[in-house]
């Protein structure tokens, strides 16, 4: 059976066949509302729903607890009548924004033990457009697909840097050193949500985990190419120092910013060991250092556990809701595109 959704106070109707997901529908509809795991996880494609009722798409759960009271998680329900929709933004997508190249290795080195840094380059004369923060999909030989960050800012778009880590047994990232310069990649791109509001001077705390810093660098490196000055902090963690693995480019932006403060979180270091890093989590860094967040902005990228633990932690501090924003990696093949 298919139900018509309406965004509030638009022109925007779109069918939703039963099953489908609002998010589905709407993004195969060619609007875009905002998201990034699509698994239920992130929060982002949180928004209410004025009129109509909705279930969870295979009888699942409809919210999390990112979800106020009046919000569901777009891409977790499923109308089970005509729904008029209120997201917290929404636009048109643009048809020939995304598209699927063939890329090349053009350099794969391990920045730590389990780490790549893997540079791709695109066909000669074309080039990614996509927002520092985005990410895109690796197209694997089975048919599924896994999300990567882009590392570099667009303003490098012949190319894309990807930060991988390897999943011990992981389909992809376990085999990614093994890619030779040369060698070819299908990748889609641009997907996701997580990228820095304009008209906006509120301090920034950004918190990645391992290779949550990707997106972090690519948004660092663009405010840094458009000279983009606001007090920022970076929390950045890993179990143990060689997890934070790319320390010159942190070192640039200190030398580039006066009021860019970076802090090291390292978990599985005995605090004695350590002068200049914070013994503990990322979301425990954040609550010692950044102790009053109201009128702040929270940018946190890494994985679903660390995601939640930050976002509570940044509650606690007086973090808005709607200020916080994750790019939340979760495990597994990439939810199936419309
Ligand atoms: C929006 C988004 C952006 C992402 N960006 C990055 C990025 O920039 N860098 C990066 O390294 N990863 C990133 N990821 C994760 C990445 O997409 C893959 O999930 C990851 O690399 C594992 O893929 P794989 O094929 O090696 O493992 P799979 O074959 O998919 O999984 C093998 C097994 O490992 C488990 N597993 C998979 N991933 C993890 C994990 N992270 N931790 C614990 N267990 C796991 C799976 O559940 C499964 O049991 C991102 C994910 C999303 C959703």
């Amino acid at each position: 059976m298919t139900h018509r959704i309406a965004i509030e106070n638009s022109d925007i109707a779109f069918d939703c066949d039963s099953g489908q997901s609002v998010l589905d529908a709407a993004l195969h509809a060619g609007i875009e509302l905002p998201y990034s795991c699509r698994k239920g996880v992130c929060g982002s494609c949180a928004g209410s729903i004025t009129v109509g009722e909705v279930s969870g798409v295979n009888a699942g759960a409809v919210r999390n607890d990112t979800c106020s009271a009046d919000q569901v998680l777009y891409c977790l329900c499923a109308p089970t009548s005509d729904l008029v929709l209120k997201p917290l933004s929404w636009k048109r997508l643009d048809p020939s924004a995304r598209k699927t190249f063939t890329a090349k290795v053009y350099s794969n080195e391990l920045a730590a033990p389990d780490i790549s840094l893997l540079r791709l380059r695109l066909p000669t004369g074309q080039r990614a457009k996509f927002q520092a923060g985005q990410y895109l999909q690796v197209l694997l030989d089975d048919g599924s697909k896994r999300s990567y960050s882009m590392a570099n800012p667009p303003q490098e778009s012949d190319g894309v840097t990807l930060h991988i880590r390897h999943v011990p047994g992981g389909r992809f990232s376990a085999q990614v050193t093994q890619l030779r310069p040369g060698d070819t990649l299908q990748i889609e791109l641009p997907f996701g949500h997580v990228t820095l509001l304009e008209d906006d001077s509120r301090p920034i705390v950004f918190v990645a985990g391992g290779t949550g810093f990707a997106p972090v660098k690519s948004i660092l490196d663009d405010m840094l190419k458009r000279r983009v000055k606001r007090p920022m902090t970076l929390i950045w963690g890993a179990r143990e120092a060689q997890g934070l693995y790319l320390p010159a480019a942190v070192e640039r932006w200190q030398k580039q910013w006066s009021d860019f403060r970076f802090i090291k979180a390292l978990s599985d270091v005995p605090t004695e060991s350590m002068d200049d890093a914070y013994a503990g989590r990322v979301d425990q860094a954040l609550r010692a250092h950044c102790p009053d967040l109201t009128e702040h902005v929270v940018y946190c990228c890494g994985s679903p556990p660390m995601a939640a633990a930050v976002r509570s932690a940044a509650h606690n501090c007086g973090l808005a809701s709607s200020d916080f924003h994750a790019d939340v990696f979760v495990p597994g093949p990439a939810a199936v595109q419309p």
